[in-house]
Formats: C-alpha cells, sequence, structure tokens
C-alpha cells in the first residue's frame, strides 16, 4: 500500500508575468479551465490569486467568488484555497474574501525580505487575518518562510488564535529569505513534528526549486505544491505548457517514493476539511 500525498496546485501568481509564459490564467474562464485540467492530472488542492483583465494584481472579493464558483462546479469535491499573500492588497483588503468561505486560505505568520520589498505581515494583521478565519470556518495553511513561523504558528495555535490540527507549507527559494537547503527542510519537517505531532505539512520549492522540494517533500512523508505561481518551467530549457503539466510531473514522481496523488477524499480527510458536498 502506498500513501497518499496532497498535490497543491498554485495556478496564477500575484505578480505579473503573463510576458514569460502565456500559460499563467488570468481571466476566470482561463483559471477554471486551467485548474480543471490540473485537477484532471491529479491535483485536489488549489491555490488561487486573482488578477484584472490587464494581468495586474487584485484584491478584489469578486473576481475570487467569480474563479471560485466556477471552480467548485467543475471540480467537484477539490480544495479551494485563497491567499491572502501582500502582494494582492494591503491590510484587511488581504482578508476580504475570506467571507466566501473557501476550504482554505493562507497565512503567512511573521514577516521576510522579498526579492525587492519587505514581505510585512505585522503581529496585528497576522491576528486579524486568523480570526477572520476562524470567523468563517476557513482552515489556514501557514506559510513558513523561516523557522519562526513555525514556532508563531504552534504557538497561535495553542493560544486558540487557529484552528488545529495545523497544516504548514514550508518554502523556500524566494530571493533574499530562505534558500533551498536540504538540512534546514529536514529540521523543518522535526520541528513541526516535535511541536504539533499531529500537524501536516507541504513543500514548496520556488523556480528550480520547485521540483526538488517535490522530490524531499515526498520521500520525508510530506505533501506536494507546484503550478506555474511558483514555477514558469518543466525543464531547465522549457517553459512550462501549462499548471496541468506541472501536477503531471509530480504524479510521475510519486510512484519512486510509495506514494500515489490523494483523491480527493483523501485529501479532505488527511487535512481534516469535511467531506466534498
Ligand atoms: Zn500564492
Amino acid at each position: 500500500m502506498t500513501t497518499p500525498c496532497i498535490i497543491s496546485v498554485a495556478i496564477t501568481g500575484s505578480v505579473p508575468q503573463k510576458k514569460d509564459n502565456p500559460a499563467v490564467p488570468i481571466s476566470t474562464a482561463e483559471q477554471v479551465e486551467s485548474t480543471q485540467q490540473a485537477f484532471e492530472a491529479g491535483a485536489t488542492l488549489v491555490h488561487l490569486h486573482v488578477r484584472n483583465e490587464d494581468g495586474t494584481t487584485s484584491a478584489d472579493p469578486e473576481r475570487f467568488a467569480r474563479s471560485l464558483e466556477g471552480i467548485r462546479k467543475h471540480c467537484p469535491g477539490m480544495i479551494t484555497q485563497v491567499s491572502t499573500g501582500g502582494r494582492s492588497g494591503t491590510g484587511h483588503e488581504r482578508g476580504a474574501m475570506l467571507s466566501l468561505r473557501p476550504d482554505m486560505a493562507s497565512l503567512a505568520s511573521g514577516s521576510c525580505n522579498f526579492p525587492t520589498r519587505v514581505y510585512e505581515n505585522s503581529p496585528d494583521l497576522v491576528d486579524w487575518l486568523a480570526a477572520e478565519m476562524l470567523k468563517y470556518d476557513v482552515k489556514p495553511e501557514i506559510e513558513a518562510f523561516d523557522l519562526s513561523m513555525i514556532f508563531q504558528a504552534v504557538k497561535m495555535a495553542q493560544d486558540g488564535r487557529l484552528k488545529t490540527p495545523l497544516h504548514v507549507q514550508f518554502v523556500m527559494g524566494v530571493k533574499n529569505a530562505m534558500p533551498v537547503d536540504r538540512e534546514s527542510f529536514e529540521f523543518y519537517a522535526r520541528t513541526l513534528q516535535r511541536l504539533a505531532p499531529d500537524a501536516t505539512w507541504t513543500g514548496a520549492g520556488i523556480a528550480s526549486g520547485q521540483l526538488k522540494l517535490a522530490h524531499w517533500s515526498l520521500e520525508l512523508g510530506g505533501h506536494c505544491r507546484t503550478g506555474l505561481e511558483d514555477n514558469i518551467r518543466l525543464t531547465k530549457d522549457q517553459l512550462a505548457p501549462s499548471n496541468a503539466a506541472l501536477v503531471e510531473q509530480v504524479v510521475g514522481l510519486c510512484g519512486n517514493y510509495g506514494r500515489h496523488p490523494a483523491s480527493v477524499a483523501e485529501a479532505r480527510q488527511l487535512l481534516s476539511l469535511p467531506a466534498a458536498p
């Protein structure tokens, strides 16, 4: 028997990159179609940013609502996760879509440097976003850009500010933040296991780190994130033709590590989410 791996697909980042890869889905119709292809390829969780028609960053709850509606209709049971990341807006704008009650939302539990700016998540804002997630019964995915963010999430869970069991994503490879580093990655996994034994985790690598972290996560019992938000290449020389192609790449690795892509039912059970309606 192999063990399930939840494959998350981050279909569209918040930073305009359409000029780099036309496969990045921007319009609602493109987002729904790309998610459906990724779902059919084996992804069971979609991580969602939305854009304006001209490709620029948006935090408009109505755009989130349209994409969520299409995804729910065309990808039955797929876990929906919205981004509350800092590029999509500022302050409380970043949580304006939580009232749409997606299954999950991303939550960075601290601040760090990004390629050209500070990724600012003040304690007040983190607490407010966490409270909104409790209010609307949205499970957080903690985005851990460094070790302190794992400790902070555990503390927040112990204080009742976050629902348990925790789900944490280890993000590596963002320029000026934590690089892709095997020993640190293993230490993250061990530390989370020690502090919150019932927690689950996903590895998310940026650019060429994407595939590397997929291998490591499959090996160490975690889950995998892929998608055009983090990486636009399938190989060193080839732009990824679609989100589905990136998902297929991870699906193809699962067997090497005694894993299989989680079904919707398995993914929901692993994350302690309600069964699909
Ligand atoms: Zn994102």
